[in-house]
């Protein structure tokens, strides 16, 4: 697994929403929450956690939906207001990060997940790999999933 020169650029369904993220993120995981399986149609939500003054909006505007996640925690889910692609989410208990949605990136290829979190609410024919970095409920700490992702991306130096 390679990573890609930055900045690499992501969007909406419509065009209208552009990003730039301009370093790696810190992370790629899977979520299996219900919310998560609700909000993008499909058995589990890829996210990563950037910092955030290594993303920026390069076109369009974001509207907030703020969400009670199944961890008790507010989520304010960041969408295009035309076409209603959910970009991003930033947890209001981690202002530091925005949890991009690696599907909106242009190319994914990279981003590879190292871990998963609600495993436990994982769909019954999801298998999860034990070798990556698993919870069944949400990480305490996103420390293991960050390690594992710099292990990941270092081999490829
Ligand atoms: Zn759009
Ligand atoms: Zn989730």
């Amino acid at each position: 697994m390679s990573l890609p020169e930055f900045p690499v650029e992501g969007g909406c369904v419509c065009g209208a929403v552009r990003y730039r993220l301009k370093a790696s993120p810190l992370a790629v995981y899977n979520c299996h929450c219900k919310d998560c399986q609700r909000s993008t149609g499909g058995a589990f939500q890829m996210t990563m956690p950037v910092r955030r003054g290594d993303i920026e909006l390069i076109a369009g505007k974001l509207a907030a939906y703020v969400v009670t996640a199944d961890s008790g925690r507010q989520i304010a889910q960041m969408s295009c207001p035309t076409c209603h692609t959910r970009i991003w989410n930033e947890p209001q208990a981690a202002i530091e990060l925005i949890m991009v949605r690696a599907g909106t990136l242009d190319d994914m290829s990279w981003a590879v997940p190292v871990g998963n979190v609600w495993a436990d609410r994982k769909q019954p024919w999801v298998t999860i790999d034990p070798a990556l970095v698993n919870f069944a409920g949400q990480a305490p700490s996103r420390e293991p999933l960050y390690a594992a992702w710099s292990a990941l991306t270092a081999k490829s130096r």
